[in-house]
C-alpha cells in the first residue's frame, strides 16, 4: 500500500471491505499525531475514487482523485474551526493539508474561531439532502470533533440519527470523552492504533528521521509528532529548554522568559508538562518516558525536590496550559510558569551552591 501507514493497514482492510462495515458514521479515536486525519482522507478519497486499486487504495488519477486532491470534490466536505482552516491556508504547500477553505461566515476581522459552530453543520444540510453528483456516497469529515460545539454538537445528533441515504459521516478526534456521549454511541468507534516501538523507528527511518528513538520519545511516542521534531530550529529550541530547565541553578527564569516570549505558549506548557512528568514517572518508577538523554540530569534533581510540591507544581500545569491560548503578557505568562518551577527545585540549587 502507498498511502496507508503500515500500522493502519489493518483496520484499513476491515473498513473498506464493504459499506455495512462502516456503516453511516464512524469515530476514529486515538492519540494525537497517529495519523487519524490522513488516514480519513484516504478513506474518503479512495470511496470517491472510480479506479480503486486491489487494496481499496484511491487511484490518485481519475477525475474523482482528482478533484478531491484540489479541494473540490462537489460530494466531499471538511468541516473544521475557521481557526485551523486559516492555518491550513497558509500552509496550503504541505502535504496532506489540503483542506477546503470555506469560510462558512465572512467575519470581517474578528479572530477565527477555534470551535466548530452551528452555521458549519447546518451549511451541510445541502449536501445531504441532495442526491450526490456521482452517484455515490457523500462524505462529510469532521476535524477535530470535539471542536463542535454545544449547539453544533445537537444539529451534528439529529443527522446521525436519521442517518441521510448513502452518507458517510467520518469524525476525528484525540478526545472522544469530550464529545456528547450520545454522539459517540451513534458512530461505529473505531479505536485508531498507534504503531509499536520498531514500527513507529523503522517508518521514521525511512522518512529520513536521524535520531528516531530520541524524536519518538521526544513525541509521546507518536510517529506523525515525531517528524515534528526532527525540524532542526524546533529540535534545537525543545534542546535549549530542556538543557536550562535540567540544570539546577543552570537557568534565570527572567531571561528565559524573555527568550522564549515569541515562542508558541502551548508549546512551552506541553514541553514543561512531560519534563515534570519524567520527574515524576522516575521518582516512582525509576524510568522516564520523554528524555531519555537526561536520565543523569533528572536523576539528580528528582533526589533533591519535594515530591509534594513537585505533585502541585504538575498539576497546577493543567491550568496553565489551559491559559496559554490567550494569555494577556506571554513574557510575564512564562515568568510565572519559570519562577515557580525554579523555586520548586531550589533545594537542588542551593546544594550545588554549597
Ligand atoms: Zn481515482
Amino acid at each position: 500500500m502507498n498511502n496507508i501507514y503500515v500500522w493502519q493497514v489493518a483496520v484499513w482492510r476491515m473498513l473498506t471491505q464493504s459499506q455495512a462495515a462502516r456503516g453511516h458514521a464512524l469515530l476514529l479515536k486515538g492519540r494525537k499525531g497517529v495519523g487519524k486525519l490522513v488516514f480519513a482522507r484516504n478513506l474518503a478519497k479512495s470511496l470517491f475514487c472510480e479506479r480503486p486499486s486491489a487494496d481499496t487504495e484511491a487511484c490518485g488519477s481519475c477525475p474523482s482523485c482528482g478533484w478531491f486532491e484540489q479541494g473540490g470534490h462537489p460530494d466531499f466536505r471538511l468541516v473544521e474551526p475557521e481557526a485551523l482552516a486559516a492555518l491550513a491556508d497558509e500552509a496550503t504547500t504541505e502535504a496532506g493539508s489540503n483542506a477546503e477553505p470555506e469560510p462558512v461566515s465572512a467575519k470581517g476581522k474578528k479572530k477565527p474561531s477555534k470551535q466548530i459552530v452551528v452555521e458549519q453543520i447546518r451549511a451541510l444540510s445541502d449536501l445531504v439532502h441532495m442526491s450526490s453528483h456521482r452517484n455515490g456516497y457523500k462524505i462529510i469529515l469532521i476535524h477535530p470533533a470535539e471542536a463542535m460545539n454545544l449547539a453544533a454538537a445537537n444539529a451534528l445528533l439529529k443527522n446521525l440519527e436519521e442517518p441521510p441515504p448513502q452518507t458517510l459521516f467520518i469524525l476525528v478526534t484525540h478526545r472522544p470523552q469530550d464529545l456528547l456521549p450520545t454522539i459517540r454511541s451513534r458512530c461505529r468507534q473505531i479505536a485508531m492504533p498507534t504503531p509499536d516501538l520498531a514500527t513507529a523507528i523503522a517508518w521514521l527511518e525511512q522518512q529520513g528521521v536521524k535520531d528516531p528513538a530520541t524524536s519518538l520519545a521526544a513525541a509521546g511516542y507518536a510517529p506523525l509528532a515525531a517528524l515534528e521534531f526532527d525540524d532542526a530550529d524546533y529540535l534545537a529550541q525543545h534542546a535549549a529548554f530542556i538543557r536550562q530547565i535540567g540544570t539546577p541553578g543552570g537557568f534565570n527564569p527572567i531571561v528565559l522568559a524573555e527568550e522564549m516570549q515569541k515562542s508558541d505558549l502551548p508549546t512551552a506548557v506541553n514541553w514543561m508538562q512531560k519534563w515534570c512528568y519524567d520527574l515524576m514517572s522516575f521518582r516512582t518508577t525509576g524510568k522516564v518516558r520523554y528524555h531519555l538523554p537526561m536520565l543523569a540530569a533528572i536523576k539528580s534533581l528528582v533526589s533533591e525536590i519535594d515530591p509534594r510540591a513537585l505533585a502541585a507544581y504538575s498539576r497546577s500545569l493543567v491550568s496553565t496550559q489551559r491559559l496559554a491560548r490567550h494569555p494577556l503578557n506571554p513574557r510575564l505568562f512564562l515568568e510565572e510558569m519559570l519562577l515557580s518551577y525554579a523555586m520548586l527545585i531550589a533545594p537542588a540549587r542551593s546544594k550545588r551552591i554549597d
